[in-house]
């Protein structure tokens, strides 16, 4: 990689890296001997882009529900183009299939393509994570009312960070993307949870202001970094905006929601038409992580939603059933230093987001989002 490509990344990866003092922490705090061999195999194999894995992943989403009361623009729960039905994964549900991931997990985060705060499980499925030592985040709009009782049992759940989307600091701004929300309904549940917080006498959950970026709030920033303490917050970290994965290609969405500030522009649908790929790295996600829907269906990224992406069946099936299957093997083999003679066909193989040394139909890949790219444009 020249250096120019590395500082490229780098800046990319500016907001991943704000994220890992949680990981860290994560690690530090609640790996176990087995846990953390786990971990370093699993870093080790990734760097050896080894296809058939021995280690496990170790961090997780898991969607407790995949409905939300909001309709963001660029969320495709908001935009109803969900490819999974609608539904809350129950307690019993969620137990069967924390079991099945708890020997390797380090991390877990509740939620994934909905509001999880909706779930009215939730306070114990966050109990019962916290219960067996495992890290814990959940992000949400908290843009609905909660009761006093509800925010006391969050902050007694042992949630450890909770993160709130607000992307703005006045309605008007807020609700250009966060439409169906109000701000003011958003500030009390932080500021109330912030004052029973210190009544309980508890530190968690740390309450995070995640602020995307978008060119409609971008003047706001300093204002909101100048607020978040006032307002109840802990910390505030400022992202970058993510187009939906089946338009990350779509230049006319960018040029209406992405920043001029270049800085958050992590998906990039120009440079994604110039070069076909976002980052120089090998997917870190099939080594690392695995995302469970609320039906069980198991996808290797957070990005996908749609079951006919599913690389297993959680509910039936185990991780150490899944994590080698034929599906996982071919989208390995897609950066592997030994690619399989005859790879299955997956989501991968289309996905822009990493440089695939060995996916030969990249070229009609690209071609393809070209063409894409241009019937969108008309
Ligand atoms: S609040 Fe989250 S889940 Fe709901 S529509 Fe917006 S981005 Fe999607
Ligand atoms: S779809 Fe892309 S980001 Fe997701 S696991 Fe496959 S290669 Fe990685």
């Amino acid at each position: 990689m020249t250096l120019i490509a590395q500082i490229e990344n780098l800046r990319r990866h500016a907001g991943y890296l704000q994220r890992y003092p949680r990981h860290l922490k994560a690690l530090l705090t609640h790996a176990t001997v087995k846990k953390l061999a786990n971990f370093i195999h699993a870093e080790a194999e990734r760097l050896l882009r080894c296809a058939r894995l021995k280690s496990r992943p170790y961090y997780y989403w898991i969607d407790v529900n995949n409905i939300c009361n909001l309709r963001c623009p660029l969320c495709d729960t908001g935009r109803k183009a969900l490819g999974r039905p609608r539904q809350m994964m129950d307690f019993e549900l969620f137990k069967s299939l924390f079991a099945k991931i708890e020997p390797y997990a380090l991390e877990v985060c509740l939620y994934n393509w909905g509001e999880p705060l909706l779930n009215p499980d939730i306070y114990r499925m966050i109990a019962h994570v916290a219960k067996h030592r495992i890290g814990t985040n959940l992000s949400t709009n908290f843009s609905f009312p909660m009761t006093d009782a509800q925010l006391e049992k969050l902050a007694r759940s042992g949630l450890e960070q909770l993160i709130v989307s607000l992307d703005g600091i006045d309605q008007t701004v807020y609700e250009i993307y966060r439409q169906g929300g109000n701000i003011q309904t958003v500030r009390d549940n932080v500021q109330r949870l912030h004052t029973i917080r210190e009544r309980l006498g508890v530190k968690t959950p740390q309450i995070e202001w995640q602020f995307i970026v978008f060119k409609h709030n971008e003047h706001q920033r300093d204002e909101a970094r100048r607020r978040h303490q006032q307002i109840g917050f802990d910390t505030i970290r400022f992202s970058s905006p993510g187009l939906p994965y089946v338009d990350m290609f779509n230049t006319d969405l960018a040029a209406r929601y992405m920043p001029q500030n270049k800085n958050y522009w992590q998906y990039n649908p120009n440079l994604l038409l110039d070069k076909e790929y976002i980052d120089e790295q090998i997917c870190h996600y099939l080594y690392r992580t695995a995302a469970v829907n609320p039906d069980g269906g198991l996808t290797p990224c957070c990005f996908l939603h749609e079951a006919k992406h599913d690389f297993g069946d959680l509910k039936t099936d185990t991780i150490d059933g899944i994590w080698n299957n034929a599906k996982y093997l071919s989208a390995r083999s897609l950066f592997a230093k030994t690619p399989l003679k005859q790879p299955q066909t997956t989501c991968c193989d289309t996905c822009p987001l990493f440089k695939q040394p060995n996916n030969r139909p990249a070229q009609k890949r690209l071609a393809r989002a070209r063409a894409a790219n241009r019937k969108i444009k008309k």
